[in-house]
């Protein structure tokens, strides 16, 4: 998407400052000061952008704005809203302005700002106004950190010997450069001739040292599929939480979310360490190398694109395959992770409503918009994407016997677009280079798994590597309401109802309080019917729904859910050993 440029009332001339404040953190407040010089029209616009990059959801940002005024000579000058997000400053013949403004940020997640008495996590999209159509300009950044706070980590660069006085060359890099500002451990390794920073935030039971020398493992291997690391320096910003979770990829940083007291526990570290490997994966898939909507950004609306199944599906796929050439997964873990990656996939609803594509495109409105019918309506571009990118992976290797696989296609796609032509990719680009590196004709692959709901043909890929997926729970015929059943406070409520499901058919609602079976109060409901009845059995169940008592007659069903673990097809040939070697690091 392109930005339409009209006459710009910021000149090379201009100056953009910013002056960040907290006198009241502990209210979750920022106190944003913005001075403007060396306009040249009478009237300014200001906008706050709607959402973040990586994150396909508009957000309105403005809607945490309060308190506006602008002032030109030291005295208020005449501001109004045009727009949601948009101020309309009336300089008149004023040529430096100062605007100021409060953010409110109080919302604990990778991509929203959050403030507190002890830190501030400025995500920058969230926080910075920016003068209409000069997203160009170049604008520095002074951080006055509230009491007690020492530290600042973020990958703008500082001016002159002050860490706390930020330069960015544009808003596209400062919106792509989130600012911690607190009392973070900060500690640095060198991997793949870059400076690496890692900012833990909120504590928490990890080892420095031992994850200094992970973290590294992880930054080499992917560099090693582009032959070239883009940056000079590299921040991984960590919020720990008790159940901390998820990840925001950035150009030259990401954000994480970590569980406290999970470092110490194999699982857990991995998962971080996993998180670390699809989000740093980023700064080539998505960041540079990019579908072509995705940069310059329009961030006033949503910036739609079919291919997310590439950008995030394949970075997932690839999260695990770094962990597993990095030594981090040994290869019985790695196929495990594989199996459990397809297990998910395949017991997800939504991933035979909602083509790939689809899921990709609708973003902003379905997967960032969930409902208590998501599972049954979207597709996962993560899981799914992953497990296609696997297909492509596996048919790229036996083509190649064994001498390339999906690196080659990222390489090549990183180069020729990100490098020389310096854009994003078409769709129809990213296929013709898969075409290219698999030696087959696409269309068939592409009308049945990215734009169709065809059942994903895993047998015939994985068997170029001499394994087949088996399912644990195919003989199995347990009885199930197909329903979620949720158990708290003596109470058990239904928070989702599986399409075609018994519940779905014979209609238990979400919200529904299931108070008995067959008359009796019981306590846990999918063990007693799986322990108890058999698949076809009429059952009543008794639920109060909005505050109304009912008995719902249940036929139960089989329960469809799939376990698949990956074994060995026989006696592998020679050929396929050779696919397995390449596809399993071995
Ligand atoms: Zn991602």
């Amino acid at each position: 998407m392109t930005i339409s440029a009209p006459a710009s009332a910021v000149t090379s001339k201009t100056a953009i400052n910013y002056t960040v404040t907290f006198p009241e953190a502990q209210a979750h407040y920022a106190n944003i000061e913005m001075t403007i010089s060396g306009i040249k029209n009478t009237t300014t616009d200001v906008k706050m952008p709607v959402w973040t990059p990586g994150s396909y959801l508009v957000r309105e940002f403005a809607k945490s704005v309060e308190g506006f005024a602008a002032f030109a000579g030291g005295k208020e000058i005449p501001a109004i809203k045009i727009t949601k997000n948009t101020w309309r400053i009336s300089n008149g013949k004023a040529s430096s302005i100062k605007i100021v403004y409060k953010v409110y940020a109080f919302e604990i997640s990778v991509r929203t700002a959050f403030i507190d008495a002890s830190h501030a996590f400025l995500s920058t999209s969230g926080m910075f106004m920016y003068p209409a159509d000069s997203l160009h300009a170049p604008s520095t950044i002074h951080i006055k950190p509230y009491k007690g706070w020492t530290t600042v980590s973020t990958s703008l660069d500082h001016v002159g010997d002050d860490p706390f006085t930020l330069y960015s060359p544009n808003y596209d890099i400062l919106f792509d450069s989130p600012i911690e500002v607190g009392t973070q451990d900060v500690f640095g390794f060198d991997a793949a001739g870059v400076k690496y920073e890692v900012a833990m935030c909120g504590g928490g039971n990890y080892n420095r040292e031992q994850m200094k020398i992970d973290l590294a493992k992880i930054v080499e291997a992917e560099t090693a599929i582009y032959h070239e690391n883009p940056n000079k320096r590299y921040v991984f910003i960590v919020h720990n939480y008790v159940k901390g979770g998820g990840g925001l990829e950035h150009l030259s940083s990401t954000v994480l979310g970590a569980v406290r007291d999970g470092y110490a526990t194999e699982g857990t570290y991995h998962n971080f360490l996993s998180l670390a490997a699809h989000e740093h994966f980023h700064l080539w898939n998505v960041k540079r190398l990019r579908p072509i909507a995705l940069g310059p950004f329009d961030y006033d609306t949503e910036n739609y694109t079919r291919s997310l199944w590439i950008a995030e599906g394949f970075t997932t796929y690839y999260q695990n395959v770094i962990m597993r050439r990095a030594g981090l997964y040994k290869p019985d873990e790695y196929l495990g992770v594989v199996a459990a990656n397809i297990t998910s996939a395949e017991n997800l609803k939504g991933n035979k409503t909602q083509s790939l594509s689809d899921a990709s495109f609708d973003a902003w409105i379905k997967y960032y918009r969930p409902t208590e019918n998501t599972p049954n309506t979207n597709a996962s571009y993560y899981g799914k994407g992953a497990n296609v990118a696997m297909l492509l992976d596996l048919e790229i290797i036996r083509h190649s016997k064994g001498a390339q696989c999906l690196d080659d296609v990222m390489k090549y796609m990183y180069d020729e677009f990100y490098k020389v032509k310096q854009r994003g990719y078409t769709e129809e680009e990213f296929k013709a280079t898969l075409e290219k590196y698999t030696g087959v004709n696409l269309d068939d692959f592409y009308q049945k798994y990215v734009s169709g709901l065809a059942p994903l043909d895993y047998d015939r890929y994985l068997g170029y590597a001499g394994y087949k997926l088996v399912d644990d729970y195919a003989a199995n015929n347990i009885p199930t309401l197909g329903v979620t059943i949720v158990t708290g406070g003596g109470k058990s409520m239904v928070t989702g109802v599986m399409r075609d499901g018994a519940g779905w058919i014979d209609g238990i609602n979400v919200n529904d309080e299931i108070t008995a079976i067959d008359g009796a109060a019981i306590p846990e409901i999918d063990k007693f019917i799986a322990a108890n009845k058999k698949v076809g059995d009429k059952i009543s169940v008794s639920v109060i729904r909005d505050g109304q008592k009912m008995v719902l007659p249940v036929t139960l069903l089989r329960n469809p859910g799939v376990k698949y673990h990956i074994e060995d097809k026989g006696t592998p040939t020679a050929e396929m050993l050779a696919v397995r070697k390449k596809w399993m690091h071995l």
